[in-house]
Parts: structure tokens; C-alpha cells; sequence
């Protein structure tokens, strides 16, 4: 890998994925303005609260640098507000977002704090026994059809790819080596073969 990983740290858990990812020998750069951009190899978008990260990353114009190393295939991960970021289209309530990934998305679509908590994910790129923390997360209400659904909560799908773009409903972050970091590890290693190995493309 030539160059650290940008995890956006405006607001949220940044912290956590930071330390996610420094634990699998990854370097890491907190990116707050545009120029903290230049020269990663990635982009994480973490979990907090989306319409705070939307304002923020408008007012520093992080937004269009972003969408743009994005879509020219940088990985990216993107959990839970990030997620939200990167959806086609938002609701409950409504608001502007990336466009990233094909999806649209319901804030808080499993209830609020009550309902958060650890649940069982099922994908076959998961080894069995893997769980998801969900903290008033988003509910994917439709998935376009270039989009991969590598896990799910029950039926829903909660863990999405398309191209680089690797989209959780949960928190990976939030548990020890979770194999969804070791996913996106392994994307950074091999960015090519990770997006090849897309069925969907963009
Ligand atoms: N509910 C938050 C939102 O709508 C997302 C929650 C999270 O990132 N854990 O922005």
C-alpha cells in the first residue's frame, strides 16, 4: 500500500475505525479539509449522525473531492452514516447525498436506540458466527441492480457493494477484527482485483 488510508473525521466514530484499521498495520490519515486527501488510497465515511457529517462536509467542500476519488474507483467504506452519505436516495426524513452506491435508504429504518444492538449477519464472504452492531442504522429499502448484497440481517440486505464502494448498515469498527475491516484491508491491498471481483460495476 502507498499511502494512508483517509478516514473522514469531521464527526462520529472516526476514532474507532482508526484504531480498526492502525491494528491491521494500516496508516492512517484523519482527513478534516480537502488538501488531507492527497495521496490516500482510501476513504472511510464512519457511523454518527448524517445530516451533521452532510452539513460539515459541504461547509469544508470535502464533498465533490470525495464523490470524485470515488467514483474514479478509490476504495471506500462507508458504515452506517456513512452509508447514508453514499446512498442513492435518502428518507425518513429526506435529505441530499452522494450518490455512491445504488441504494436507497431509511435513517433509522430499524427504530431508534431501543431497538440498537448486535445481531447475526449471514453472507457467504462471512465466516459463520459473525455479528453486526446497529445503532439506530439504516434500513436499505432497495438495492439497484448493480449493486452486490454480500450480507444480510434476516432478509434485509445490510452489507453492499458496488465497484470499490463497500457500504455497511452496521459498525464493524466497533468489534474486534471484524472480517468486514479485513475486507476492505484486502481491497486496499489489491483495489483492481477487489472491484473486478464486483459482479456490478458502476
Ligand atoms: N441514525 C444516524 C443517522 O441517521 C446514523 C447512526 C449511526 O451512524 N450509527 O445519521
Amino acid at each position: 500500500m502507498h499511502g494512508p488510508v483517509g478516514v473522514l473525521a469531521l464527526q462520529g466514530d472516526f476514532a474507532e475505525h482508526r484504531q480498526a484499521l492502525e491494528r491491521r498495520g494500516v496508516t492512517v490519515r484523519l482527513v478534516r479539509r480537502p488538501a488531507d486527501l492527497r495521496g490516500v488510497v482510501g476513504v472511510v465515511l464512519p457511523g454518527g449522525e448524517s445530516t451533521t457529517m452532510l452539513r460539515l462536509l459541504r461547509l469544508e467542500a470535502l464533498d465533490r473531492p470525495i464523490a470524485d476519488l470515488a467514483r474514479a474507483g478509490l476504495p471506500v467504506l462507508a458504515t452506517c452514516a456513512g452509508l447514508i452519505l453514499c446512498a442513492r436516495s435518502v428518507s425518513g426524513p429526506e435529505q441530499p447525498s452522494l450518490g455512491l452506491l445504488d441504494v436507497d435508504v431509511q435513517r433509522n429504518g430499524y427504530g431508534r436506540q431501543v431497538h440498537s444492538g448486535t445481531f447475526p449477519l449471514r453472507g457467504s464472504v462471512l465466516p459463520p458466527g459473525t455479528t453486526g452492531v446497529f445503532i439506530r442504522a439504516p434500513r436499505i429499502r432497495r438495492c439497484g441492480p448493480g449493486v452486490e448484497v454480500l450480507a444480510r440481517r434476516d432478509e434485509d440486505p445490510v452489507l453492499v457493494r458496488q465497484g470499490a464502494v463497500l457500504g455497511a448498515c452496521f459498525h464493524p469498527e466497533l468489534e474486534h477484527n471484524h472480517p468486514v475491516t479485513e475486507m476492505f484491508v484486502a481491497q486496499l491491498r489489491s483495489p483492481r482485483a477487489a472491484a473486478g471481483a464486483a459482479t456490478g460495476g458502476r
